[in-house]
């Protein structure tokens, strides 16, 4: 077995799940977990309670050892609240199991919960996420729990005693100081991980932590009223009027409450790594008292849990945001590759936040990942760099799919901007860009290229598009005066021997410098500057009728020459 390389987070945290899992069960599988509620669009916040046991799961296997990594479908969760963009009639369905309720209109799937994790799936395969699901549905319904669900029903006074502790001291710390979701992104997102606000199991009849699931109307709006050990007779109520008897050791129409749940799953799984929010993680939270209950009630231990800080979104634009609001892994994954959002997750420990980029700054993003694969190529990256990018670029099972050519993703945006997603125009475009290294077909850039294609389309506003002119400018043109007149016959007589990106780089920056009479190497001065901004500003206002635009080389590869000398007024 290979050892650490303590190079980065994922390594080290492989270290200590890996000695902790030798120390509680050795040569067993080691169990990393998550868990998701399908209560509604699963948000891309959430994708780093995946994330990190992904991460730290396939830098185990990478090692060599057996390890599992188990997504808890929370789905026999009670269905909360109809989310925004539903049919207000689902209200009817509130308290039902998320596997009880029916799926949105026109949907697919046959229940509530199925339509919601089906895209999480699909975009968890795109990413290379290998893990086993566990429908927590199938499990309580099968009766996979029973004996653990009799067991606490028996120690359920134990269970309480532990509980009351932490509800005298969660009063006391509800006074702190809590860290605010900062917008609307990790409001849902916090949101999503939300049983922790759960009731725990107090009823009159004392305090019992199992709630049954209504036989008549499904909903959990039932109160015990007895329980027998002996028998396991439990009697409860609910608010439609109906009342039964049921024998809890044949009864498979409940669940345990969240609080004591939890922790039977960390030792019925034998879980040992299991990140958590940083909702789950204050004192009296879930993880805490999860953490007692498995120690002192059930035997066993918590998992290492490190806690993760949110996930925000930077400039989603409304217009994409059809699923009430909030982007989910599905919508990161159609502007960026797999690769660029896995190394998000990668390169920042859990405990610092970040933002996923759906703004310009996707365009600066993407820059940055290209010069680190050019450093790992030459070798001049930092070993912690080289592990993020090699766990962004594959897993234990193979590399990732990646984009043969990766023209820089603001040049395809550009590209596509310009040509208005023209496929023979783009190609044109693209084979210009390096006349002595052609790109012969639209399938080497891809699938960086649909990638930029859809952030333009889907993000980028109205306003911020490029237009290329249709016809020239006359009458700024006959404004100019000769000095600008003579920039233009500069660039102009340069136009077909600088006919590529390089190339027109190296014209555009040099007709200033030209005319002020400077060596083609001179080093810039704020003048100079000062000049080939006010060039720069004049070719845009002259080809697209603003004073910016797509970088000026791509904008004159994609309008094309004859264009170009058209607008410029040749
Ligand atoms: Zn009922």
């Amino acid at each position: 077995m290979a050892g650490s390389s303590e190079t980065d987070w994922v390594s080290r945290f492989a270290d200590e799940v890996i000695a902790e899992a030798e120390r509680r069960a050795p040569g067993k599988v080691i169990v990393c977990a998550s868990g998701l509620s399908p209560s509604g669009p699963i948000h891309l916040g959430n994708l780093r309670e995946v994330m990190t046991p992904h991460l730290v799961a396939d830098e185990i296997r990478r090692r060599g050892y057996e390890c599992v990594h188990i997504i808890s479908w929370d789905d026999y969760d009670r269905f909360r609240k109809v989310p925004a963009g539903i049919d207000p009639a689902w209200a009817e369905h509130i308290g039902k199991p998320l596997t009880s309720v029916p799926a949105p209109h026109g949907s697919l799937y046959a229940n509530w919960a199925e339509h919601f994790k089906a895209p999480m799936i699909a975009a968890l395969a795109d990413m290379g996420v290998e893990f086993h699901g566990i429908s927590q549905t199938e499990q309580y319904t099968s009766g996979v729990y029973r004996e653990q669900i009799l067991f606490a029903m028996r120690e359920r006074e134990r269970i309480d005693a532990i509980l009351d502790k932490y509800r005298t001291k969660d009063k006391g710390a509800s006074q702190a100081p809590k860290q605010a979701p900062v917008d609307e992104a990790e409001a849902a997102a916090a949101e999503g991980s939300g049983a922790a606000s759960e009731d725990d199991g107090t009823a009159a009849a004392g305090y019992f932590p199992y709630k049954p699931y209504c036989s008549a109307c499904e909903r959990d709006l039932t109160t015990v009223t007895s329980y027998d050990d002996a028998t396991t007779e439990l009697a409860y109520t609910c608010v439609c009027g109906f009342s039964e008897v049921v024998r809890l050791s044949e009864h498979d129409r409940g669940k345990l409450v969240w609080k004591v749940d939890w922790p039977m799953r960390w030792k019925y799984e034998g879980v040992v790594f299991e990140p958590s929010g940083v909702d789950h993680s204050s004192p009296g939270s879930s993880f805490v008292v999860g953490g007692q209950i498995v120690r002192d009630v059930f035997g066993g231990e918590q998992p290492i849990g490190p806690m993760y800080a949110f996930v925000g979104i930077s400039g989603m634009a409304k217009m994409s945001s059809s699923k009430g609001g909030v982007p989910t892994p599905a919508d990161a994954l159609e502007i960026m590759e797999a690769p660029l959002l896995r190394w998000l997750y990668a390169r920042r420990k859990p405990n610092q936040s970040f933002k996923i980029a759906f703004d310009q700054e996707i365009q600066r993003l993407y820059d940055e990942w290209d010069a680190l694969e050019r450093k790992v190529a030459d070798g001049t990256a930092l070993p912690a760099d080289v592990a993020a990018h090699a766990r962004a670029t594959g897993t234990a099972t193979g590399p990732l799919a990646a984009t043969p050519r990766p023209v820089p993703y603001r040049t395809l945006a550009s590209v596509v901007d310009v040509s208005a997603g023209d496929g023979e125009q783009t190609l044109r475009i693209l084979r210009d860009l390096d006349p002595a290294d052609p790109i012969a077909s639209l399938d080497e850039v891809r699938p960086r290229l649909d990638r930029a294609a859809h952030w333009i389309n889907t993000q980028v506003p109205a306003d911020q598009r490029t237009r290329v002119r249709d016809e020239p400018d006359t009458e700024l043109l006959e404004s100019l005066g000769d000095a600008e007149r003579e920039s233009l016959r500069l660039l102009l007589d340069g136009l077909d021997e600088h006919w590529s990106l390089d190339l027109l780089t190296t014209l555009v920056y040099s007709v200033p410098k030209i005319q002020a009479g400077l060596a083609a190497d001179a080093k810039p001065t704020p003048e100079l500057k000062a000049a080939q901004r006010a060039f720069f500003a004049l070719l845009y206002r002259l080809l697209v009728g603003r004073d910016t635009g797509p970088r000026l080389p791509t904008l004159l590869l994609a309008v094309g020459a004859d264009r170009v000398r058209k607008l410029l007024g040749a």
